[in-house]
This record gives structure tokens, sequence and C-alpha cells, in this order.
């Protein structure tokens, strides 16, 4: 009968929300992670309902990022699977399914059956309402991982973050030309340890040189949307699983200002 053809049918699928952000760096150990959780706190700061997807299924940061290392495992409910918060951002990771000292050895199906799971099947309104905005801090590298989520769920954009240096660079350009493979907007660079931003006299010492990202962003064609320098406070405030962006200091304006180009 009619009634019971239209039950077999699939659920419309309906994207997690009408912002999702892609935030990805080709190159590991750039601070990619650091940077996405905290463009996720800067949005939660601007009053916007936030999520995050750890989809770097090798390597999950978000529990530590977050504060989150003691949680409890993801539970599933009619609703679909429940993320976890903190700080005001719901969430998910790998680093909920396993556990933080276990490395994850899965198989691409797995992988990409995870990341799928993540994108589709996560109950993210909880009755607090719709996600505004939803951040995926993608896996490095440029391979199935990286397909599934860019041919998962419609992705408004993808924000690339690399440090001055050449060869993170290189990377970036490897990243910049995976979305553009899966015509996935970029909408810009950040650039990460831009400077060393002394913790004791406040003066900022360039480092790995400056203005490279910016430079590179520019003959990209993409826009440059700030700088995030090198800071003690930011790597022990990861440590501890705080948000530097949700909190008074030298590095709070920097995300503001990052987060506010990328929503532009
Ligand atoms: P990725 O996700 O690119 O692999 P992470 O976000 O895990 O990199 O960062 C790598 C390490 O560098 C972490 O210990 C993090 O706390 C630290 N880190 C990242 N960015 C900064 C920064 N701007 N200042 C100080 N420490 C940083």
């Amino acid at each position: 009968s009619a009634p019971a053809a239209r039950r077999s049918e699939p659920a419309p699928f309906k994207p997690p929300a009408p912002v999702i952000i892609a935030v990805g760096s080709g190159k590991g150990g750039v601070g990619k992670s650091t940077i996405a959780a905290n463009l996720a706190g800067a949005c939660v700061r601007q009053g916007l309902r936030t999520g995050l997807v750890d989809a770097d299924v090798f390597g999950p940061s978000a529990p530590r990022l977050f504060g989150l290392t003691d949680a409890p495992g993801l539970r599933k409910t009619d609703a679909g699977i429940e993320p976890l918060r903190a700080h005001g951002v719901k969430l998910v990771s790998t680093g909920f399914l396993v556990g933080e000292r276990e490395p994850v050895v899965w198989r691409g199906p797995m992988v990409t059956g995870a990341i799928r799971q993540f994108l589709t099947e996560v109950n993210w309104d909880g009755g607090d309402g719709p996600l505004d905005v939803l951040i995926i801090d993608m896996p490095p590298g440029t391979g199935d991982a990286q397909l599934a989520i860019a041919q998962g769920v419609p992705i408004s954009g993808a924000v690339i973050v690399s440090t001055p240096q050449t060869v993170a660079l290189d990377d970036a350009r490897k990243a910049m030309a995976l979305f553009e493979r899966t015509e996935i907007p970029v909408l810009g660079m950040i650039e990460n340890m831009s400077f060393f931003l002394c913790p004791h006299c406040g003066e900022g010492s360039e480092i790995f040189g400056r203005g490279g990202a910016r430079a590179e962003a520019g003959q990209m064609g993409i826009p440059f949307l700030g700088e995030i320098p090198l800071h003690p406070s930011l790597r022990v405030a990861s440590d501890e699983g705080r948000l530097v962006a949700l909190e008074d200091g030298p590095l709070a304006g920097a995300f503001e200002r990052a987060a506010s180009a990328m929503l532009e």
C-alpha cells in the first residue's frame, strides 16, 4: 500500500548545520586541532550553537583539548549518537570510542564508516535547537577519510591551517588541491605559530620568518584569515582541556578575528 511504500523510503538527508566548516592542514603538527577547537570556542563566544566533529580518526585530540579524557564513551539513543559537551561546544570524536591510550588500528572502510556516522547520525539538537555552525577537524593528508567527508556532507567551506615554514606551506597547497578536486570552496588560510609571543616581555619574535602564509594565500588567490602566535599559554591550555578563545588573554582576540573572518 502507499503508506507502507512511503515508510520504506529513507528519510531525506538533513545537513547537520547550515554552516559546515572543514579545518584542514595537509601536514600534521601544525596546530590544526588546536585551531579547530578554539575556532569552535570563538563561535560559542559569538553566541552560536556550535558543534565539532573530530574526524582525525588516527590521532583524535578533542578529548584532551576539551578536557574530556575521562568522559564516558558515546551513547546511542533512538535520536542518534549523543554528542558530549564541553565549553559550550557539542562534540563527537573517535577518541570517545576507544580508550585514550589505545591506538586506532582500523581498516579504511571502518574509518569512513565512523566518519559517515559522525556526519549523519549525531543528535546535535538534543532539545537545545539546531546547530548554527559545525566545525570538522579534518584528518591530515589526502586519502579516503578526507574524501568521505568531502562527499558525505555539504561543506560550506574549508579553512587551511599552516605554519610559516615552507614545508608546511607545500602541504597546505596539497590540502587546498584536495578541497578543490572535491569542489569545496576554500574560505582562506590561518597561519599558526606566526611569531613567538614572549610571555615575559610581551614582544613578538619571528622565529620562522613572517608573512609566508599571507603571501602564499595571496598567490593561491584565497583570503588570509589571520595569524595565531606561538604562545606557551596555548599549549598549556590545550593540555589542560581549556580553550583560550573563551578566556581573557593575549590569544582570544586572535581567535575572535579569525572566526569572524571565517564566517564572513
Ligand atoms: P595538529 O592537529 O596539526 O597535529 P595540534 O593541534 O595537535 O596539531 O598541535 C600540536 C602541538 O602544538 C600541541 O601540543 C599544541 O598544544 C601545540 N600548539 C599548537 N599551536 C600552538 C601555538 N600557537 N602556541 C603554542 N603551542 C601550540
